[in-house]
């Protein structure tokens, strides 16, 4: 953490790049955490993170990042 009494500019405001229409991460997560735009944070890590027998950090689902058509950005505005 920085602390300042700097006057910064800051960015602009993040554009939503979903494509119109596209359900894709919502039809395909397997326990239904996306609904209408919103995850329910709790549901998807309770299902995602898990430890391996030996107590190591495991991701067992990526879907809805996997499934996105626009997962590498919007490529149209390069
Ligand atoms: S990571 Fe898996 S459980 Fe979490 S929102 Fe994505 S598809 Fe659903
Ligand atoms: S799959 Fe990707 S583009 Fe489609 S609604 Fe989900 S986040 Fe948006």
């Amino acid at each position: 953490m920085i602390l300042t009494d700097l006057d910064l500019l800051s960015d602009s405001v993040s554009q939503n790049i979903c494509m119109n229409n596209c359900h894709k991460c919502e039809d395909n997560c397997p326990v239904g955490t996306i609904e209408n735009g919103v995850v329910n944070q709790k549901l998807c890590r309770n299902h995602a993170y898990r430890k391996t027998k030996r107590g190591f950090d495991t991701t067992d689902c990526n879907i809805c990042r996997t499934i996105c058509p626009m997962r590498y950005g919007d490529k149209t505005e390069q």
